[in-house]
């Protein structure tokens, strides 16, 4: 039988895709609802004009991968207002979204792509449900903390212990300098570990010796570009990748190592703070010629968790245990079953993933 949504439907979902549309104000928005064995569906909400519905599938489907991998009891959805998020209009658009998805109790917002944690208080104080909101309104500040790098450095010590690499002047290359990138060089730089590049959009900074942390956290604080910084040696933004170095950390942009440039890289380890940022391909090269992986959904999994935390009003303490029991305990096993099933990681992640949602969905049943 034909179905619209044969093309790209599978066994777990997606199992509701709903187009709003408010005729007063001409919105329109998209909700997936991919997968809800685990729970309601948690996922940022995107803000943008030429959203589609198939990318808001795809990002639904990713949200139950790494909400399922992470032990959370949510499923995965995600939404997308049609609109421009610099329009004037924004907070009224936002009100207007907030209205639409009022009887969707099944969808849980939060930030994404335009859209940030004002945007979640104006909905969770309308309609009760919404992540991501601002600390005076119970949010759990994720880049404040510095929540996804803790978890990514949580990744690094399991990864480590089982590579026989020690943290301690272990040497780090950091590409993308920004939330995730800058905590979690803190936290490395806690381990021993000698940061000795980093990138932003505009260059890479290098120094051999280990670049001085505080001092690059305060020029970058100042406004300035880390190759401005004048820390080390000042290279353009996409030589880091060829800088011999033990651990490799994206966390810039998806897509950044791709079958080209991955005979280039030259780490042990990659623990992936980005999403998605080492190509399908490239990925299985970079494997096959011993490279650790880590990915995404387990070394950046500390974000989701921290969403999760803040919906069940969790303490930082303990928010910060559940990512360290998590990570750990999946970073192992991701590890083990990589040797024992003879598979890349990236497909051992997914049936990780996998198989957590298929015994929820028999449990169900
Ligand atoms: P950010 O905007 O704070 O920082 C991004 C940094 O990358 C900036 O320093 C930018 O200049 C730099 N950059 C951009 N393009 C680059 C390039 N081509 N080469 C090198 N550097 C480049 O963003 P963030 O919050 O740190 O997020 C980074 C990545 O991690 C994104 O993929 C995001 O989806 C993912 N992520 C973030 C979180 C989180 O907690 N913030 C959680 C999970 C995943």
């Amino acid at each position: 039988m034909h179905h619209y949504i044969d093309d790209y439907a599978d066994a777990l979902g997606p199992c509701k895709i709903i187009h709003l549309y408010d005729p007063a104000t001409n919105l329109k928005a998209i909700v997936v609802l991919d997968n809800l064995s685990l729970g309601p569906a948690i996922g940022g909400c995107r803000m943008a004009p030429d959203v589609t519905t198939r990318e808001v599938y795809r990002l639904a489907r990713a949200m139950t991968l790494k909400n399922s991998i992470n032990f959370l009891p949510y499923g995965g959805g995600k939404s997308a207002i049609l609109a421009d998020p610099k329009s004037p209009d924004k907070d009224k658009m936002i009100e207007v979204y907030a209205e639409m998805i009022r009887h969707l109790p099944e969808y849980i917002p939060g930030p994404d792509m335009g859209t940030d944690e004002n945007s979640m208080a104006m909905i969770k104080d309308r309609i009760g449900r919404a992540v991501g909101l601002p600390a005076n309104k119970g949010g759990l500040p994720l880049d404040e903390l510095g929540t996804t790098g803790f978890g990514v450095a949580i990744a690094a010590d399991v990864a480590s212990q089982k590579l026989g690499l020690p943290l301690k002047n272990a040497r780090v290359t950091i590409q993308g300098f920004g939330n995730v990138g800058k905590a979690t060089a803190k936290f490395l730089t806690e381990r021993g570990a000698k940061i000795i590049a980093a990138s932003d959009s505009a260059g890479t900074i290098y120094n051999p010796d280990g670049l001085n942390l505080a001092s690059l956290l305060e020029a970058v604080d100042q406004g300035k570009k880390v190759a401005q910084s004048g820390l080390g040696h000042s290279m353009d933004r996409d030589q880091l990748i060829e800088i011999e170095t033990d651990l490799f950390i994206p966390a810039a942009r998806p897509d950044v190592i791709h079958p080209d440039n991955q005979a280039r890289l030259k780490a042990r380890l990659v623990l992936e703070g980005a999403n998605i940022p080492i190509t399908h391909d490239a990925a299985a090269q970079l494997h096959d010629r011993g490279v650790t992986i880590i990915p995404d959904v387990i070394a950046n999994g500390g974000g989701v968790t921290c969403a999760v935390c803040e919906l069940e009003s969790s303490s930082r303490e303990d928010m910060f245990e559940r990512i360290k029991n998590n990570i750990t305990r999946n970073t192992l096993e991701l590890m083990e079953r990589v040797q024992s099933e003879s598979a890349p990681p990236h497909e051992i992640a997914d049936r990780m993933a996998r198989e957590r949602i298929q015994e929820a969905m028999s449990a169900n049943r």
